[in-house]
């Protein structure tokens, strides 16, 4: 019988960990599903962890581990996915905003011969509107330079154990999961959903972790900024044609002693356009700092459940 492998990544989550299992063990128990469960801990400062393993140890098809410190939901994600041995996988959060019962429709579909099931937002559930308008400004970008519509995409997928490999294989170390899923092509099928209410405890977002991830993701999945940097030369350098052209004129004809507002102006505007572009081009640098480092994505410091000694080896070899 094929294995679905759940993926759950948890930051401060203790209130939600056992009902969240619960609700799924129920669910698949009822469906006949062969099942695990993979609840990864991302440096949770709450007792997550030790919920983890409380429920690990009454149900052996629940395991999970817990990272050494924050390394970010994407990490999580990617731990949860090397952990992973069944034939198809799926990421969803553990506050059930992610609604369970979509879980046997992307099962079915699997069935069928979709290797992604991507699970698209009917609506955004309840979110503050100063995060309404920059995830809307983000993600219109990001669905330009993905070139897919990325406006209600999540990152509630099922994926083939294909391409689960393929995703694993991937070299760097700065993913965007919700995107890749797309980048990576293969049979894809949508589900909709509709975005519950959190059960327990809070959102972990704060408006600068979302920029942050926001510009990470963007230049990490696009070079469209570098290119941005030369239209602003180009513009500039027609600019100067036209104004060395007049102030070459006005100085051959006599008449070139003011000016002192247009040098002051020029200065600033250019001395602008330089720092902006030393900027991007500095977080470009700083990106292919981090790639070359070729540190691990995340450490994990316990594990919980059945993996333990069989997928540790794995982890060194893999440590990403
Ligand atoms: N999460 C994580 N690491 C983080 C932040 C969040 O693993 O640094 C997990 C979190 O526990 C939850 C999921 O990612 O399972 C989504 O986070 P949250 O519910 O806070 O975001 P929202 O649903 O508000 O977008
Ligand atoms: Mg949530």
């Amino acid at each position: 019988m094929a294995l679905l492998s759940i993926v759950l990544p948890a930051y401060n989550e203790e209130q939600n960990i056992s009902n969240t299992a619960e609700v799924l063990q129920k669910l698949l128990e009822d469906n006949g599903t062969d099942y695990e469960l993979i609840f990864i801990s991302d440096g949770s400062r709450d007792n997550t962890f030790s919920e983890i393993q409380r429920i690990a140890e009454e149900n052996p098809r629940v395991k999970g581990a817990e990272f050494s410190r924050n390394f970010g939901k994407e990490a999580a994600i990617f731990a949860g996915l090397e952990m992973a041995v069944g034939d198809a996988v799926i990421v969803m959060d553990c506050d059930l905003q992610h609604p369970p019962q979509v879980i046997p429709k992307m099962w079915e579909l699997w069935q069928e011969g979709f290797q992604v099931v991507e699970g698209i937002k009917q609506n955004r559930g309840k979110e503050k509107l100063g995060y309404k308008l920059s995830a809307g400004l983000f993600y219109k970008i990001m669905s330009r330079l993905v070139k897919m519509d990325m406006s209600a995409s999540s990152d509630f997928k099922l994926l083939d154990r294909k391409v689960v490999d393929v995703l694993l294989a991937l070299p760097e170390r700065n993913t965007f999961f919700r995107a890749l899923s797309f980048w990576v092509g293969f049979r894809t099928a949508p589900v909709y959903y509709q975005v519950q209410e959190r059960q327990f405890g809070e959102s972990k977002w704060s408006f600068l972790s979302l920029m942050k991830y926001a510009i990470a993701n963007a230049t990490s999945f696009s070079t469209l900024p570098l290119q941005m940097v030369t239209v602003m030369g180009v513009v500039s350098i027609l600019f100067s044609i036209v104004l060395f052209i007049q102030t070459l004129a006005k100085f051959l004809s006599g008449t070139a002693v003011e000016g002192f507002t247009t040098v002051i102006l020029l200065i600033l505007i250019i001395g602008g356009f330089l720092m902006l572009s030393l900027g991007i081009i500095g977080h470009y640098i700083a990106r292919i700092y981090e790639e070359v480092k070729g540190r691990p994505k995340y450490i994990i410091s316990k594990v919980a459940g059945s993996v333990q000694g069989e997928v540790v080896g794995t982890w060194k070899a893999h440590a990403r």
